[in-house]
């Protein structure tokens, strides 16, 4: 049985290699950081982690975690309802909560188990489910365990949206859904006008902050602070892997009645185990040090403006960002991945996307910036771009030829 089952397999991978959408993993053998080392021993600066607030080897969550150790051992042996909810949940439910201005909130192993199980315990088939069309993949799996029925609107289109909204009124409660900060073109939900559609039609609004928590905002508190609308949403999910110190855990959090419920019947929750008490901790230790001051979110911001101030001067087309994320345009697939090669070769780590990560024809190379980038670390980035975008024709030539054999001034 199995030998058949292995050769429709080996064609499969032999399709996907075919495909160039194999994906290979590279081995880091240092701790997460704006330097890392990789297993060939070559130290490279890494522009590719969601680590945007430096916090996944800060002093002070290792030293919560350590603590944690200590006092509550290592792993919770159970899922909450049992007996794995310790008081170091508990509290950081309670912090989460009090960061985004919400009511309560619910841990989960995962984000991605936050949106599995978000949806089918609060609607049915009667409901209505508005999802954008770029939201992450785990929005789409829950979505799809949930018997609501659905309507997708185009990207951030708010005239789009209203059509759907309309469409909807024949259900009983609609949800629209939405990520915060869309991770390929690091543009923001528009939730000023999603919120004044949602009043107009009479729907409710979850927000997904996983790329936007401790990023969007003055204070990091995402895009709900970004437009004035801390605690006027129904739900937001998010995750402890991206700017939260970039472990383990995702979580939702909104109103009472709403994470009272899923307690009872979220099934990625009741049947899945908890977060391990040394990541409750970090994440508690996270939480407290983003109330305490805002340095980490305002060096982010600094280094996002200045990156991007940079690279624009250089001549590189870069996606308007509200958010950490600089998507350089480069529209081709193979230009995208001849120059993430060549820029590992200069030492910057970076992963060009294209087709089907992307729509076809707009290939980039995303740029993830961290607080923990210190000021040589970007000039050094944007150098190699530079001196790699003019090798490959991308950016202008100082003689101020545009590399492509022309005379089109470009
Ligand atoms: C990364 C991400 C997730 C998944 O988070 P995990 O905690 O790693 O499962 C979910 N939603 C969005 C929008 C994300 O960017």
């Amino acid at each position: 049985m199995y030998t058949k089952f292995q050769d429709h397999l080996n064609n499969e991978l032999a399709g996907i290699k075919e495909a160039g959408l194999f994906k290979n993993e590279r081995i880091l053998v240092s701790p997460q950081g704006a330097e890392i080392t990789i297993s060939s021993g070559a130290k490279v600066l890494n522009f590719c982690a969601n680590n945007y607030l430096g916090l996944s080897n800060n002093p002070q969550l290792i030293a919560a975690a350590k603590d944690a150790l200590d006092t509550h051992g290592y792993g919770m042996s159970s899922v909450r309802f049992i007996c794995g909810t310790g008081n170091l949940h508990k509290e950081l439910e309670r912090k989460i909560a009090g960061f985004f201005g919400m009511e309560d909130t619910i841990l989960y192993a995962a984000c991605f188990d936050a949106n599995g199980g978000v949806f089918e315990p609060l609607l049915g088939e009667e409901d209505a489910i508005i999802s954008d069309a770029l939201n992450h993949a785990s929005i789409i799996d829950g979505v799809r365990l949930c018997k609501a029925v659905r309507y997708r609107y185009n990207n951030a289109d708010m005239a789009d949206l209203e059509l759907q909204l309309q469409a909807a009124q024949a259900q009983r409660y609609r949800l629209i859904v939405t990520d915060g900060v869309f991770s390929m073109d690091g543009n923001i939900a528009p939730l000023d006008k999603i919120y004044e559609l949602a009043n107009k039609y009479d729907a409710m609004i979850m927000v997904d902050e996983s790329h936007s928590a401790g990023v969007v905002g003055k204070t990091g508190r995402g895009v709900t602070e970004q437009f004035d609308l801390k605690g006027k949403v129904e739900i937001i999910t998010g995750t402890l892997g991206k700017a939260f110190g970039g472990a383990i855990g995702g979580f939702t959090t909104g109103k009472k009645e709403i994470i009272d419920m899923l307690r009872q019947r979220s099934r990625p929750y009741l049947f899945s185990n908890s977060i391990p008490p040394l990541v409750a901790a970090a994440g508690i230790r996270m939480v407290d040090m983003m109330s305490e001051t805002n340095e980490l979110q305002d060096k982010l911001h600094e280094n996002t403006a200045y990156f991007v101030e940079k690279m624009l001067a250089a001549g590189f087309d870069i996606k308007p960002t509200q958010s950490a994320i600089c998507a350089v345009m480069l529209y081709d697939a193979k230009l995208s991945q001849q120059m993430a090669a060549s820029l590992l070769e200069e030492g910057i780590y970076v992963i060009g996307f294209y087709y089907p990560v992307v729509p076809k024809g707009k290939a980039r190379i995303r740029v993830q910036i961290s607080a923990a980038h210190k000021q040589e670390h970007l000039d050094k980035c944007i150098t190699a771009f530079t001196k790699v975008g003019k090798e490959l024709g991308i950016i202008k030539n100082s003689d101020g030829g545009c590399g492509c054999g022309c005379s089109c001034g470009n």
